[in-house]
């Protein structure tokens, strides 16, 4: 019997995932993206010669699947750099965990934080005690404000440990992120073994962490890899599904749609009988991210590779030469971007300069800046909010991507474990 002939539309981590497993199954897997670079939303960028990403990324020991994919399509060990959970706001707060199995790292990276209180501490101990059992801690519908609020966190825990920490893993404010993801990432990070909460900062571009060695692997293993490609539509035949795409129709046994939601709406939407779901796919709400880069001088360095911002526009600063990337090079994040995102670009640039000068005192201006943000960076984490199936219900289609069900927020590890559960349906549907 012949492979069944399965197309991927969309080579982000999640289309990747499904790819390796599905050529890992057997099938014969043809993988399509429009954009002629892979990664999708955690993708390469060249700017000035520099190479930056759309937005400077945070991995987290928890990732097993992540990590795990990584190894197997043998991404460089070196590609990302293991730190020990630590917060930096300099002369506000220190908190970093010392090497003690979970969840005493913890408990003793709380003890000696320097910036809280006795009581402070005490409340943020008690809070990461209880969500240990992350689906009692959180109520349903529950919102991180108010789950903050029922188990009396101080003002100052709140504002500096809980509510940065939501709104970096939700890409969702606590005023109206949901409480059961953010206990769920909590615990999963924090309270099962010390290397979960290691912070792991990419030292590679973030299509060279997982993209470029998979397709390599792919390429290898016979997948074809059609990058610059776009899928217009899909239609119904008598065995499986054609794609219209940009290089003309294509026909296969079975898709795994991998794009960002409001793209699989359209696609979804091509198709009569799934009219419905695309459109309740269309009605996700999503969530800005906002990178500013900013190239100083080859001298200048940050007081830690990841270092918080207290009352600033951006939330992070990056250190991107201690994470082995140019020297000099500064990355800002700012999630949930809004405000953000309506300001001119050198308005924006001058602020966050002014920010990174806080730090260390006056500086040069930046040789040059650049900020990328992306409108439709993740679905918005609210209490409640639909996520779809892998399965469309329609034989031999698949979804997949970070916004589909699941107990993650959008990150690369929703994406990639998108990705292992699509494949996994399509594989045992044949
Ligand atoms: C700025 C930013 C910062 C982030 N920070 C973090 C972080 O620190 N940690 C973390 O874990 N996560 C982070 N995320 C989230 C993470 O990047 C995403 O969850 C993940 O990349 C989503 O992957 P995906 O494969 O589901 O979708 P995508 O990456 O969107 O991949 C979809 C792919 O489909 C392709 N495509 C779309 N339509 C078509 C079509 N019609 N035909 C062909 N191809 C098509 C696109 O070109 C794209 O390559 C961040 C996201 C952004 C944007």
């Amino acid at each position: 019997m012949s492979p069944r002939r399965i197309a991927i539309v969309g080579a982000g981590y999640a289309g990747i995932a499904a790819a390796v497993e599905l050529v890992r199954g057997g099938a014969a897997v043809t993988l399509l993206d429009a954009n002629r670079t892979a990664g999708g939303r955690a993708r390469r960028v060249e700017y000035r010669g520099a190479v930056l990403d759309n937005g400077q990324h945070i991995l987290l020991g928890a990732y097993r699947q992540t990590l795990a994919l990584m190894k197997a399509v043998g991404a460089p060990a070196n590609a990302l750099r293991a730190h020990r959970l630590a917060i930096h706001y300099p002369g506000t707060l220190e908190l970093a965990a010392p090497s003690l199995p979970a969840p005493l790292h913890l408990a003793a990276a709380l003890a000696t934080a320097r910036g809280l209180g006795f009581m402070e501490r005490s409340a943020a101990f008690a809070l990461a005690f209880a969500i240990r059992r992350a689906e009692e801690a959180a109520r349903e519908g529950e919102t991180v404000a108010d789950f903050l609020g029922r188990h009396d966190q101080p003002e100052r825990v709140r504002r500096l440990l809980w509510e940065p920490l939501c709104v970096a893993a939700l890409n969702t404010p606590a005023e109206r992120a949901d409480a059961r993801v953010f206990s769920r990432v909590l615990c999963d990070a924090l309270t099962r073994t010390r290397a979960d909460s290691d912070l792991l900062l990419p030292a590679f571009d973030l299509s060279s962490l997982l993209p470029d060695p998979a397709i390599a692997w792919l390429g290898e293993r016979g997948t074809k890899i059609q990058l610059g490609t776009r899928v217009m539509a899909l239609a119904r035949t008598a065995g499986g599904w054609r794609l219209s795409t940009s290089e003309g129709p294509r026909e296969f046994d079975a898709v795994v749609c991998a794009t960002a939601p409001y793209e699989a709406s359209s696609l979804l939407g091509s198709v009569p009988t799934l009219a419905p779901l695309a459109a309740r796919i269309s009605a996700i709400a999503h969530e800005p991210i906002t990178t500013v880069y900013l190239q100083y001088d080859s001298r200048v360095h940050l007081p830690f590779p990841m270092t918080g911002v207290e009352d600033g526009h951006a939330q992070w600063l990056f250190d991107r030469e201690a994470l082995g990337g140019a020297r000099g090079l500064v990355a800002a994040v700012i999630s949930a971007s809004h405000a953000q995102a309506a300001l001119d670009h050198d308005v924006l640039a001058t602020a966050v300069h002014r920010e990174v000068e806080r730090l260390g005192g006056t500086l040069d201006p930046p040789r040059w800046t650049k900020v990328i943000t992306e409108k439709r960076a993740t679905f918005a984490c609210t209490p409640g909010a639909w996520r779809p199936a892998a399965d469309t219900g329609a034989p031999g289609l698949a979804l997949a991507g970070d916004y589909t069900e699941g107990p993650y927020p959008a990150t690369l590890e929703a994406a990639v474990a998108s990705g292992l559960r699509a494949a996994r349906n399509l594989l045992e549907t044949s």
